[in-house]
């Protein structure tokens, strides 16, 4: 038994200051969905927001270095950051996590924001004209304890080793500064399995959060440290890769698995898009956008991403590496698979009220998804519910791959793929 303290963290959410999230993105809300998702550290999100800065530290009470407190969650203070600049004669856009251990940091780090006439009133994830290596140095010099983790590295847009506006490593990107990286986060569309394959992750911690933009989708992807639940615990988890394991979307749910073009219908695996040659839509002619798993494979050094098949998740769904590397689960979202098990919509009434009920009874929605044994889930669940976690808890689904833009689906019931799902076009 693992005797050592562990954690439940999300570390990419926003407030309901940033473009496009739910109003309903408060600090209250948002520890009460943390406790019911199971999470035990959440990031703020959004620091660089006046607004809701005066709202965190209203709202938030300080209970260790860097810690805070609000409604019985921890919290550390993050935020994301788009940099939008040019470099090596290429557009380049992605996107970075950043944390600092103290309001003083985040006021510093604001400041020199502003100072660059940074206007951080508007979108609580605000765009920058300002190198990626040049503002992990402005982080660093408002704190050396800053951290700081590329968000959803390999999607095309804003990815930092995406294929549209990425580069081709950490390296080329953060320069003298890439060993203070110490851990990336893989996004919806990719799973570790499919990052071990890329050399410059040896030794770096790979991370997934949910990026969430309503209450819903809070934890939706999670990482499992050990250690305290704290900043300085956070730290030395990033720094020596102490992670128990990962909560993953199945990647082809996520928006940018395969390669397409959505306005076209077109949809590609890397090997028809290889086949076909050239990587141009069959029907507007146009480079197709080319997905995760696309760039993921250009950049490993053997055979990586097609792993699945040797990779068969053990009875407690954890798929475990065959060298030291931390394991992860691949998880299905509890209202999915409510709404698709009684047949409803995922927001209805029925889904909401089963919810409700089984993370009050069964502990959390994580408890529910990963934890609970068979005969406590159809003792809570019924027979239905629970053989349909216990589905996607190891892997007998049915996955429909996302790809520009469209999240995929995956299904527990039935063998039935997507609509019209043969060679490529939908
Ligand atoms: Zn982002
Ligand atoms: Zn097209």
């Amino acid at each position: 038994m693992d005797i050592e303290p562990q954690f439940v963290a999300d570390l990419h959410i926003h407030s309901r200051y940033a473009y496009a999230c739910s109003k309903s993105l408060t600090l209250a809300n948002l520890a009460a969905g943390a406790r019911v998702k199971g999470i035990g550290l959440l990031a703020t999100g959004d620091f660089t927001h006046p607004a809701w800065l005066a709202e965190l530290e209203a709202g938030l009470s300080l209970v260790d270095y860097g810690t805070y407190r609000h409604g019985g969650v921890n919290f550390v203070l993050g935020t994301e950051i788009s940099c939008v600049y040019r470099q090596g004669g290429k557009a380049r856009r992605l996107h970075l996590l950043l944390f600092l251990p103290s309001l003083e940091a985040v006021a510093r780090f604001n400041g020199e924001l502003a100072r660059r006439g940074v206007k951080l009133e508007g979108d609580g994830r605000p765009s920058v004209g300002v190198a990626a290596a040049e503002l992990a140095s402005l982080a660093l010099d408002a704190d050396p304890a800053a951290m700081v983790i590329p968000a959803h590295i390999w999607t095309p847009w804003y990815g930092l080793l995406g294929s549209v506006s990425g580069f081709d490593s950490l390296e080329e990107c953060f320069g003298g500064l890439t060993p203070l990286v110490r851990a990336v986060e893989t996004g919806l569309s990719s799973d570790p399995a499919m990052n071990w394959g890329v050399p410059e992750m040896a030794g770096r911690a790979i991370v997934s959060f949910s990026d969430a933009h309503s209450l819903p989708n809070l934890g939706r992807e999670l990482t499992i440290f050990r250690g305290k639940p704290t900043y300085g615990g956070l730290k030395a988890a990033l720094e020596g890769n102490a992670i128990a394991y990962t909560v993953e979307f199945y990647p082809e749910e996520g928006k940018y698995h395969y390669n397409g073009h959505r306005n076209c219908e077109v949809r590609q695996s890397p090997e028809e898009t290889a086949a076909a040659g050239g990587g141009r839509c069959p029907v507007c002619g146009r480079p197709l956008t080319l997905g995760v798993l696309h760039r993921v494979r250009s950049l490993s050094a053997g055979d990586a991403g097609g792993g699945d098949g040797e990779l068969v998740a053990g009875g407690d769904g954890l798929i475990r590496p065959l060298d030291g590397r931390p394991p992860f689960l691949r998880l299905v979202p509890l209202e999915e698979l409510l709404a698709e098990t009684l047949g409803v919509g995922r927001r209805s009434k029925a889904v909401g009220k089963i919810y409700q009920k089984l993370c009050a009874e069964l502990g959390s929605e994580l408890a529910t998804l990963a934890w609970v044994g068979a005969s406590d889930l159809q003792r809570a669940a019924g027979e239905q519910v629970a053989e349909a976690v216990l589905k996607a808890r190891t892997g007998r689904v049915v996955a429909d791959p996302g790809f520009d833009g469209r999240y995929g689906t995956v299904r527990v019931w039935g063998e039935r793929p997507g609509k019209g799902w043969q060679g490529g076009l939908l």
